[in-house]
């Protein structure tokens, strides 16, 4: 097969979710021309619909002030639970076990405040050795709140290896599980784009003791999850890589069934969180509401929240089976074409597409892969570097286009023959 633009325009045509690129805003460069945008792992795109859901808040509020938490067309007193349906469906997960909260580093911390339980024998978390720096902070600085200075365990890839090999996570689980509190990595890995097997994990973990969650910044509208079978304690994620919500904006959690009434864990509350009948009454004890729920604090903010629900209603119309279909048909096509570059691109992603989602990161093999990036972004891609040699492209099935990755493939041919 001949990869031309004629190809990749013909791969378009067919393609049964072509229509969707049109209800988003794609950058446009200087010349006119749209950027090649393969960053959606990063900041997902704004969907066109944001804004007249975002404006029908700002209607609302200037037409009832404080009233609006009753009688705004989506009163905003329960607008986070317009979000929970939709949300629980793209990670597969039940209603009772989402909420829409928070950021995802600060869920990340609430979370651990329940399900991070050391003792003086079992208090070590285990983590991915490159997990997302952000986590790592988050879970050193838990270590330390409960006086431990030791306790980060890190699952390294093997000499001359990038990627973790699912039999060395098993084999560390078992041979520390007595050890490990906390079981806590990313899927997929936000640098190597690999995909674990989390429902393994979380048998292992159990096995062992192990409380168990992910972080699934860049799982979530992206791999095909079912948390819900997977078995995991609990899992956070942001919504404005895939889910399209816009930057900062407001991040999802997942706490298995199985807690949905564990009154008894610890955990540090707030006013939304408690029963909902007397939560105005302001006078009762804290009375948590089951479920994920529970763990909210404070009254969220309704302007992120209705761009959330914009991108989730496009979701939700697509929907992620979809999605994954297409996403890898489009990333194969991307590995496809780069085979050309054999001897100067290095995929460190995994090769099976069952363990990566949309996202490949490349590392470039010849000369400065910082210069490569430069000349492609100076040609019209947007991608994201990562010190020291990684180039992580990432299309979205939702707004990437064939014709987006055979541009992608040319700009980044020409910025190496220079
Ligand atoms: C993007 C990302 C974050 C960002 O955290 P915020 O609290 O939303 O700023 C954290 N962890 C991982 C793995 C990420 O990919």
């Amino acid at each position: 097969m001949k990869h031309t633009l004629a190809d990749a325009q013909q791969r378009d045509a067919q393609d049964e979710l072509k229509g969707y690129r049109d209800q988003f805003h794609i950058p446009v460069q200087e010349n006119g021309k749209p950027f090649v945008y393969l960053c959606g792992n990063s900041l997902g795109l704004q969907p066109k619909s944001a804004e007249t859901y975002i404006k029908q808040e700002l209607e609302d509020w200037k037409k009832f002030g404080v009233e609006g938490h009753f009688h705004a067309k989506n009163p905003w007193l329960q607008y986070h639970e317009f979000l929970t349906d939709k949300m629980a469906k793209i990670v597969g997960a039940k209603p009772i076990e989402v909420v829409v909260m928070n950021t995802l580093s600060v869920n990340l911390h609430l979370l651990m405040a329940s399900f991070y339980r050391p003792t003086k024998e079992r208090y070590k978390i285990l983590i991915e050795s490159d997990a997302f720096p952000s986590d790592r902070y988050a879970v050193n600085s838990q270590l330390k709140f409960h006086g431990f200075d030791d306790g980060l365990l890190e699952l390294k890839p093997r000499e001359g290896e990038v990627l973790l090999r699912q039999e060395d996570i098993e084999a560390t689980i078992s041979k520390d599980g007595d050890s490990i509190a906390l079981i806590l990595m990313g899927c997929p890995n936000y640098y190597t784009g690999q995909v674990v097997d989390m429902k393994k994990i979380a048998a292992l973990g159990h096995a062992q003791g192990c409380v168990v969650g992910f972080d699934l910044a860049h799982g979530a509208g992206n791999l095909k999850l079912e948390l819900h079978d997977s078995g995991v304690d609990f899992a956070a994620w942001c919504t404005y890589k895939y889910l399209n919500s816009g930057p900062g904006s407001v991040g999802g959690c997942f706490i298995h069934e199985r807690h949905a009434k564990a009154f008894d864990l610890p955990r540090f509350a707030g006013w939304w969180g408690h029963n909902k009948e007397t939560r105005f009454g302001m006078r009762d004890d804290f009375d948590p509401l089951p479920g994920a729920e529970g763990w909210q604090l404070s009254n969220p903010p309704i302007l992120s929240l209705a761009a959330i629900r914009a991108s989730l209603d496009i979701f939700d119309t697509v929907g992620m089976k979809a999605l994954h279909e297409k996403s890898k048909k489009l990333t194969g096509y991307l590995e496809t074409l780069l085979q050309d570059l054999s001897n100067e691109v290095n995929i460190i992603s995994p090769e099976n597409p069952n363990e990566r989602g949309c996202q490949l990161s490349l590392q470039i093999t010849k000369g400065g892969g910082r210069m490569i990036f430069d000349e492609i972004t100076k040609n019209g891609v947007i991608a994201d570097w990562r010190e020291p040699d990684v180039i992580r492209i990432a299309p979205v099935p939702l707004y990437n286009t064939y014709e987006d990755i055979f541009h992608f493939v040319e700009i980044l041919k020409n910025a190496l023959k220079k």
